[in-house]
Parts: structure tokens; sequence; C-alpha cells
């Protein structure tokens, strides 16, 4: 588990910035590498019920602190989000 504590340079998966992150504490956002959107959610933007397959070959994305507070006031702003972001 020591690996968890060296900082590691990652690219935001929202805005493509590179950023530092601990792959401890970093927030992450499932991706279906399929789509490159988070299962269960539609081009169109909508969000269903994910496919298992779906959930079982997402990757989990990086994403860096400025677009976690955009989600986040994205979130209190729009019911249900469609973005599920782990802390
Ligand atoms: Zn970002």
């Amino acid at each position: 588990m020591a690996d968890e504590q060296i900082p590691t340079i990652g690219r935001c998966y929202s805005c493509k910035r590179a950023f530092h992150y601990r792959l401890a504490s970093v927030v992450t956002v499932a991706i279906d590498p399929e789509t490159g959107l988070p299962p269960g959610m539609t081009v169109l933007g909508t969000f269903r019920e994910p496919a298992p397959e779906a959930e079982a070959r997402a990757v989990r994305e990086p994403i860096c602190p400025a677009c976690v507070d955009r989600a986040r006031r994205f979130e209190e702003s729009t019911q249900p989000s469609a973005l599920r972001l782990d802390p």
C-alpha cells in the first residue's frame, strides 16, 4: 500500500489537464471504455440502470479538484446527477 502515498501525475478525465494526485485520496469516476461515459450514462446525457457488463469493464479515471468542485455545484443544482463521484 506504500505506493498509494506517492504523488502521481495524471490527466483529469474531465478537463484533460495534468495534475498531481495521490491514489489514496484522488476522486475518481467510473468510465466505460466502450462509450467513454460513466456506466449507465447515455450519449444523450440521460441516465439509466447500468448494465452489469458495463460496470465490470469500467475503469476509474482521476478527476482534478477543480472539476470535482464543478461537479459538486452541478449536483447541488440538478438532481439526480449522472456523474457519481466517490471520495
Ligand atoms: Zn479537471
